[in-house]
């Protein structure tokens, strides 16, 4: 039930899916990166040779896009498109361009708007994303917007692809992640804004223990779990 949900939205870089990991398990909650289904979609966009931009070419390849989402036996979230493992491969830099591309057409969101709300409806979720709160789950019971600083969030998601293994500089991320940013919140189609009913959990100053341990306190202080 949407009620027992709780909705993480910010822009990229906040620590989002790295805290709602770590919530999820210390909760029994199931977590869903609502994320890695946008990518996806631009996964198979890019394989196919469509521009990121091109929308009728996107809608097009649309019934052709078998999007799942498995966890495995230690809870983490798997992605299959047409029944492949991409849990990596999305997180390429190039995926996340398309990504946010085609996030913003409303064909894509409506298209992936039931496999979110199905989750919820059939799991005590947290998800993340940049319109849980205010468009997927607008009942939840606890809305969260996790911010921090540009410089801050480029500097743990450059730090992060390091550990992963992909080569980039600093600079090159700072930049996708600004205009990234600057889509996701000027685009027509559910844009990332703060819901109306959420809190603002600004975590540039705090460690990651310390956010998690305010999360926590948040949830704690919302539900009996
Ligand atoms: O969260 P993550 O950075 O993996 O998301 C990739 C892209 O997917 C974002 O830049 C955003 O454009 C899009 N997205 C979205 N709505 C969501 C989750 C992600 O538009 N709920």
């Amino acid at each position: 039930m949407e009620t027992n949900s709780i909705a993480i939205d910010g822009p990229a870089g906040a620590g989002k899916s790295t805290l709602s990991r770590r919530v999820a398990r210390r909760f029994g909650l199931i977590y869903v990166d609502t994320g890695a289904l946008y990518r996806c979609v631009g996964l198979f966009a890019l394989r196919n040779n469509v521009a990121s931009r091109d929308e009728i070419g996107v809608a097009r390849l649309l019934p052709d896009i078998r999007v799942e989402m498995k966890y495995d036996s230690e809870g983490i979230q798997r992605m299959l498109l047409c029944s492949e493992d991409v849990t990596e491969a999305i997180r390429l830099p190039e995926a996340s361009v398309y990504a946010s591309d085609v996030s913003a057409m409303p064909a894509v969101r409506d298209y992936l708007l039931s496999t979110q709300r199905e989750m919820a409806d059939k799991y005590d979720v947290i998800m993340d994303g940049r319109d849980i709160g205010t468009v997927i789950l607008p009942s939840a019971g606890l809305k969260v917007f996790l911010t921090a600083d540009p410089e801050i969030r480029a500097r743990r998601r450059y730090l992060e692809l390091l550990n992963r293994g992909i080569k980039t500089s600093f600079e090159d991320v700072f930049s996708e992640m600004i205009s990234r940013d600057k889509n996701d919140s000027e685009r027509a189609a559910a844009p990332l804004r703060v819901a109306d009913d959420a809190i603002m959990l600004d975590t540039t100053a705090l460690s990651f223990d310390d956010s998690f341990f305010a999360l926590c306190e948040l949830i704690s202080g919302r539900f009996s779990l």
